[in-house]
């Protein structure tokens, strides 16, 4: 039932024509969508190419369907640009509103979309019906607006379509449905929209359709796909009928995850549950390092109570800026009372977030649609916080929890109710999915340790709670949500383990009351070196992320700082320090030590340390990806500058350059030449240029690695991850993940006999180093220098004077040739005590 009209269609845009089959967009290119053309835009307009009425737009306003007499024309501005979520893009038109051939649709930045996403271009096709004919009308590439570009001839109407398919499938096998929660980061947009409708429209019989609350959409229709408007995390549900219905069912269920990883829905409560009338054991990684008994609670958020609709709207607006104002006045008085420098950044970062414009304006919207201030403000938050966990981007994940501070902080001023108020009985352990900035600060004081089911090294929080000392495990997951209110808990973050109801309570706490004995007689010997029993003296440095973590080291006895994390010292910061500011916070932190060394660390960034002023690209995997000296070549000057700063400190060398993750000689080579050049043209004569060996490769031919550099430190946990290939953040494996494992002793042993030939130091500065279990094999294994966090030192000096490094030798000698990290452990267990 072809309908004999023929319809034109007229440029959108101004600009060169380009041919679909040769862009970039897969989607297009392919003919996914229908056929049509792009356009590479010299404005930034879009304007109707036909009479007609617009079908759908966009919530993100670069995608708009526009129809007439059946015929449905998409016109898509730029390639993934859905994560700018409208930004750089404004409507002129609304949704079912008319409009003339020429008519200003949509205006676009296109400088700003072309520098911000994977390009500009903007594609004109026919998406709906199947059109019978097309032709291209225009000649030569560039076209104006109003230029005819291409005709559509002989097609079906959408009607006809539906009615013969729906007659076709009538009666024929049973419905079948699936719920799916979508995890396409930008929900079902133009491509993963195009997928589903090109898998449906492989089964001509078969009904299927996607619903989402009280809507529902055709599958074989993109318009209608579009028209739902999916966004990541929503729940939809996709049901078939008809002969195949089964194959269709799971045709566009896998396109769908193409995109994705849709998972069955799921949430908490379908973590089991741990039998907690035995001992259950838990594993995580260490925040802050410490043994603490005490009982445990789970955190409880007040909930408050928000009304939806409001009489007056003028009232709500005027509420939700003087709530606003007052949020902004009080964090900018509390940046000038803060005197801790991390602190500081990260209030400022929270000051920018309260001005955000997306929470700004859609919260606007809503009160002028007539809803509550409270109501308004908390979507808004609750919108950009699904934004940000829709990105791929860690460090952008990582300020949910600072939006969510933002928003009640908000919340608060509206409604006018208390901000809640914790309290606990004394040696509590708090437990909880994750904190925000502002609980921590009502926290203070009042809990012994802190359990988290996720959070990440590098997040405000886990700045807050080093700088705070608090002994604290991150990772630990979910089922530790589940653990009994009042239970009897051992924190062992030391050790990066938490114990429920353990077997022998008795036997902890006689080991707490050791540890704390121990502790004074070590703090009492801190500041004397670590010498065995047999004479041989090995260093013990310490860890440090900031200025106060390089004092507390000093003040429990560190031999300077075996580890500066530098992309630490700036991780909320928004630009790049210059040389100048890098130099004085070196220089401090140098003169902390009163003349004891310290290693920077040049900076870290990737995998799971983002940095603001460092972007790197999106990689499928950033674990094995660009980390490290791998990304200097992306911004040589600012490695330049940092390793200039790092020279400059005076006394010269007392301030040693590392360089992270090598693991080509290549690398090495090209980055110790250009420390060299600038060691040069400063006249510095003194300068000490190390590796960490965090890489296999590098511990297998540290050897060859040994002759370029002045010391080597291996970072042992990313060594145990990538040997092991546990991602060091995955929740799930990390019960399996030991430094001890023999196959990772191994690689430090390597390492250690070609240091000791190269005759080099060779240092330690993962957590390892801090383990007293590890402490005997690796000094065994040649170890001559532990860099440990700040408040271990004392500690791990006072163990290293109780040993005999000879005995230490044979025991890290059997170790090699074991099984398993857990024979290791048991065997050191066994022999040494410990
Ligand atoms: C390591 O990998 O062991 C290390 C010390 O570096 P970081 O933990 O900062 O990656
Ligand atoms: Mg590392």
């Amino acid at each position: 039932m072809e309908s004999e009209i023929s319809f034109d269609v007229y440029s959108p845009v101004q600009g060169i024509i380009k041919n679909l089959k040769d862009i970039a967009y897969k989607a297009f290119a392919q003919g996914c969508l229908g056929p049509g053309l792009a356009i590479e835009p010299s404005e930034g307009c879009v304007k109707a190419p036909f009479d007609g009425k617009i079908k759908t737009l966009n919530k993100s306003q670069h995608t708009l369907v526009i129809e007439n007499s059946g015929l449905e024309v998409l016109i898509h501005i730029g390639a993934d640009r859905a994560s700018l979520k409208g930004k750089g893009f404004k409507a002129f038109c609304t949704e079912r509103q008319e409009v003339k051939k020429g008519q200003l649709l949509i205006e676009f930045d296109k400088d700003f979309i072309a520098k911000n996403t994977a390009g500009n271009l903007v594609i004109v096709l026919v998406c709906g019906p199947q059109a019978a004919e097309f032709s291209l009308a225009k000649k030569g590439s560039a076209v104006k607006y109003g230029d005819l570009i291409f005709s559509v001839n002989g097609m079906q109407s959408a009607e006809d379509i539906a009615v013969a398919s729906e007659s076709l499938a009538a009666d024929c096998g049973s419905l079948i449905t699936k719920e799916v929660v979508i995890s396409s980061a930008n929900g079902l947009h133009s491509r993963p929209a195009a997928a589903i409708a090109k898998a449906a429209n492989m089964f001509r019989t078969e009904q299927i359709f996607i619903f989402k609350n009280s809507k529902k959409a055709n599958a074989k229709s993109l318009v209608e796909i579009l028209g739902l408007n999916v966004n990541f995390r929503d729940k939809v549900e996709f049901s078939a009928q008809g002969p195949q219905a089964e194959q269709a069912l799971k045709a566009v269920l896998e396109a769908t995850e193409s995109y994705g990883q849709n998972t069955q829905y799921s949430d908490d409560t379908n973590v089991p549950v741990p039998d907690f009338s035995k001992e259950v054991s838990f594993k995580g990684s260490s925040l802050y390092p410490g043994l603490v008994i005490g009982r445990g609670a789970v955190l409880k958020r007040q909930k408050m109570v928000i009304e939806e609709y409001a009489g007056d709207i003028a009232r709500e607006s005027d509420k939700l800026q003087k709530a606003l104002s007052s949020v902004k006045d009080k964090i900018e008085a509390d940046i000038i009372s803060c005197k801790d420098n991390n602190r500081r950044e990260i209030l400022k970062a929270h000051l920018v977030m309260a001005g955000d414009p997306f929470l700004k304006e859609y919260s606007a919207r809503l009160v002028a649609q007539g809803k509550t201030a409270a109501f308004a403000w908390n979507s808004a938050v609750e919108e950009s916080i699904k934004i940000l966990d829709g990105t791929s981007n860690k460090l952008l994940k990582e300020r949910k929890a600072d939006y969510k501070d933002i928003g009640t902080r908000v919340l608060v001023e509206i409604t006018g109710c208390n901000v809640q108020d914790f309290n606990f009985p004394p040696d509590t352990i708090l437990i909880t999915d994750e904190l925000l900035p502002g609980e921590l600060s009502r926290l203070e004081g009042k809990i012994s340790g802190l359990i988290m089911a996720n959070g990440s090294q590098t997040s405000h929080i886990a700045i807050m709670l080093k700088n705070m000392g608090l002994t604290s495990l991150i990772c630990a997951g979910p089922a530790v949500l589940l653990i009994p209110e009042g239970a009897n808990i051992v924190l062992d973050s030391t050790k990066n383990i938490v114990k429920v109801n353990p077997a022998d309570l008795e036997a902890y706490r006689r080991e707490s009351k050791e540890v704390n004995a121990m502790r004074v007689k070590a703090s009492e010997t801190a500041f004397e070196p670590a010498i065995t029993k047999d004479g041989v003296l090995i260093e013990v440095k310490g860890n440090a992320g900031s200025l106060q973590d390089a004092v507390k080291a000093q003040q429990s006895g560190a031999d300077g700082i075996g580890l500066l994390r530098s992309e630490f010292l700036f991780s909320s910061y928004r630009r790049e320090p210059c040389e100048e500011e890098q130099f004085e916070i070196y220089s401090e932190i140098a003169a902390s030590q009163k003349g004891k060394d310290i290693i920077v660390r040049t900076f870290d960034t990737g995998g799971d340390k983002p940095l603001p002023f460092f972007p790197l690209p999106k990689e499928d995997n950033p674990i094995a990806g660009l980390r490290g000296i791998r990304n200097y070549s992306l911004e040589p000057d600012l490695f330049r500058r940092q390793v200039r700063a790092i020279m400059r400190v005076k006394p010269y060398g007392t301030a040693k350059i590392m360089l992270p993750m090598a693991g080509f000689i290549e690398e090495i080579r090209q980055y110790c030449d250009i420390i060299k050049r600038e060691q040069a043209s400063l006249g510095i004569d003194k300068v000490y240029i190390g590796m960490m060996v965090e890489v296999p490769s590098a511990a297998l031919m540290a050897d060859i690695f040994a002759g370029y550099v002045d010391f080597m430190s291996l970072g042992t946990n990313d060594l145990t991850q990538y040997a092991l290939a546990i991602d060091r953040g995955n929740t799930y494996l990390n019960k399996f993940s030991d430094t001890l494992c023999p196959a990772v002793l191994k690689l430090i042993y390597n390492t250690a006999q070609a240091c000791k030939k190269a005759k080099i130091p060779l240092g330690v500065c993962g957590a390892v180093a801090g383990d007293i279990q590890a402490v005997p094999l690796l000094i065994g294994l040649g170890i001559g220098s532990l860099s440990v966090p700040g408040g271990l030192t004392a500690e791990i000096k006072y163990l290293i004077r109780n040993l005999d490094i000879s005995f230490c030798g044979d025991l890290a000698v059997k170790c090699l040739n074991m099984q398993s990290a857990l024979e290791v452990r048991n065997t050191v267990r066994n022999v040494l005590n410990l």
